[in-house]
């Protein structure tokens, strides 16, 4: 999406933009982010000397697939915006292209690793069952070593 700056020609003009953008689906390095209903932009463009300023936020609800049991998940997120964009780098001043800028912006807040919840129980590593959705009949054998020990001196 563009944003107009056509009224924002003179150095020392700020305007303010709310709108709602849509934007696709990201993928990156591999990951699949979904982007669920519109985002939310809300900012303040200033025109300095030799830059746009751009200080705001987006609202947005991304879906996320959790690292431990694979499920997809929703995150509501707010990420503050704080740019310049140089006006040399720009081929038109009197608009910029806001798609990227919100792009970047969302793949830099992304957590390192993605959590349904601090609690996700994760997967059986056996038969694959979801536990966060119910117990499974697999004993997992994680007795503590030196419990074990102690255990096999009873069995002698
Ligand atoms: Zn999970
Ligand atoms: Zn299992």
């Amino acid at each position: 999406m563009y944003i107009n700056l056509s009224d924002l020609r003179e150095i020392g003009l700020k305007k303010s933009v709310s709108k709602e953008v849509e934007i696709h689906d990201l993928e990156f390095v591999g990951r699949e982010i979904e982007i669920n209903d519109v985002i939310r932009l809300d900012l303040e463009i200033y025109n300095t000397q030799d830059s746009f300023l751009l200080e705001g936020s987006i609202e947005a609800v991304l879906v996320l697939t959790c690292s431990r049991c694979l499920e997809k998940y929703k995150d509501p997120v707010k990420i503050d915006i704080s740019e310049e964009v140089l006006k040399s780098d720009l081929e038109d001043q009197d608009e910029l292209f806001i798609d990227e800028i919100i792009v970047d912006n969302i793949i830099l807040s992304l957590p390192i690793k993605t959590l349904c919840s601090e609690t996700c129980k994760g997967l059986c590593p056996i038969c694959g069952q979801n536990l966060n959705k119910g117990d499974c009949d697999c004993e997992i054998d994680n007795i503590d070593p030196r419990l074990q020990k102690l255990k096999d001196f009873y069995e002698k």
